[in-house]
């Protein structure tokens, strides 16, 4: 499946049955073995739920349940065709867009909204970054909030950002700008043996071990933007000013308390930037969020 704009999209999953089946087939499929005869079993479609039945012993599998479409009673068709939009546009999508494509009511688009940036940010997972012979350049940038007063930085979300070059990133709102609350994300999420960028922030001086990691800085307040060595951190910069300015024109403003959904969704799509059209085969056919 390469799905890649709305007419393939349609023709693909023309109805709610067709999605429904589309969610069987790549979650369980024919001859899955029932979970309670034990056999190899052909399935068949119920009428009276959205469910299919064991041959053999009857036993019912419902394919929503486990994923972020259980529960819910907007129509299969409608979360897939959101999950199409979510794919398709590098700014994201509001909950106010949601609603009027899909004519559903405001609460129950932010509410799509919300699971998908949560179901995207589970299959990306927090697989760690670099490794021996690796660059991961690490800055943070300050978000929400007035830039006026003397605690001006109090007031604003703080997002960790780290991408390994020409590699997949990593976001996380972390509560302060702090050696306390930046150095352990970091250690937790950069393999040993990478080498890290930075700017000369205070908070990450001495705080690497030597051992672990080799360090560089390029000098922001004195206009160094790259050293001749390769020293930058111009990746995770513009990724940052790629998720400002898509946050801005698409959402206007994120309160803190939903940030994290909205900067794991732009990990997600940067991290498949260069294979965009297997986003929606993905999203459609792995569900990691519920079964832990
Ligand atoms: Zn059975």
């Amino acid at each position: 499946m390469k799905t890649t704009n709305i007419r393939q999209f349609f023709k693909e999953f023309h109805n709610d049955e067709v999605c429904l089946e589309h969610l069987f087939n790549t979650r369980f499929g024919q001859e899955h073995e029932c979970p309670k005869c034990k056999r190899a079993a052909k399935w068949y479609r119920l009428q009276s739920e959205q469910a299919f039945s064991c041959q053999w012993c009857g036993h019912h599998i419902h394919p929503m349940v486990g994923t972020i479409f259980e529960k819910s009673r907007t129509p299969l068709q409608l979360w897939f065709y959101a999950i199409f939009l979510f794919t398709t546009s590098r700014h994201g999508v509001s909950g106010k867009e949601l609603q009027r494509q899909l004519g559903v009511t405001y609460k129950t688009a932010w509410r799509m909204a919300a699971l998908i940036r949560e179901h995207m940010a589970a299959i990306d997972g927090e697989a760690p970054l670099g490794g021996k012979g690796k660059v991961v350049e690490v800055d943070e940038t300050f978000y929400g909030g007035k830039t006026t007063g003397l605690d001006w930085r109090s007031r604003k979300s703080v997002i960790l950002g780290m991408v390994e070059r020409d590699g997949n990133a990593m976001l996380h709102v972390v509560p302060k700008q702090s050696r306390q609350h930046l150095i352990p994300v970091i250690t937790d999420n950069v393999k040993h043996g990478s080498e890290i960028h930075t700017d000369e922030l205070r908070a990450y001086q001495k705080s690497f071990s030597r051992t672990n990691y080799t360090y560089k800085t390029v000098n922001h307040s004195q206009g160094e933007y790259a050293k001749p060595d390769g020293t930058t951190t111009n990746s995770i910069e513009s990724f940052f000013n790629h998720l400002k300015k898509s946050i801005a024109g698409t959402h206007t403003s994120v309160s803190p308390k939903h940030l994290q959904r909205y900067v794991k969704e732009f990990e997600y799509r940067f991290n498949r930037r260069m294979r965009p059209q297997t986003m929606l085969s993905e999203l459609l056919s792995r569900f990691p969020d519920l079964d832990a």
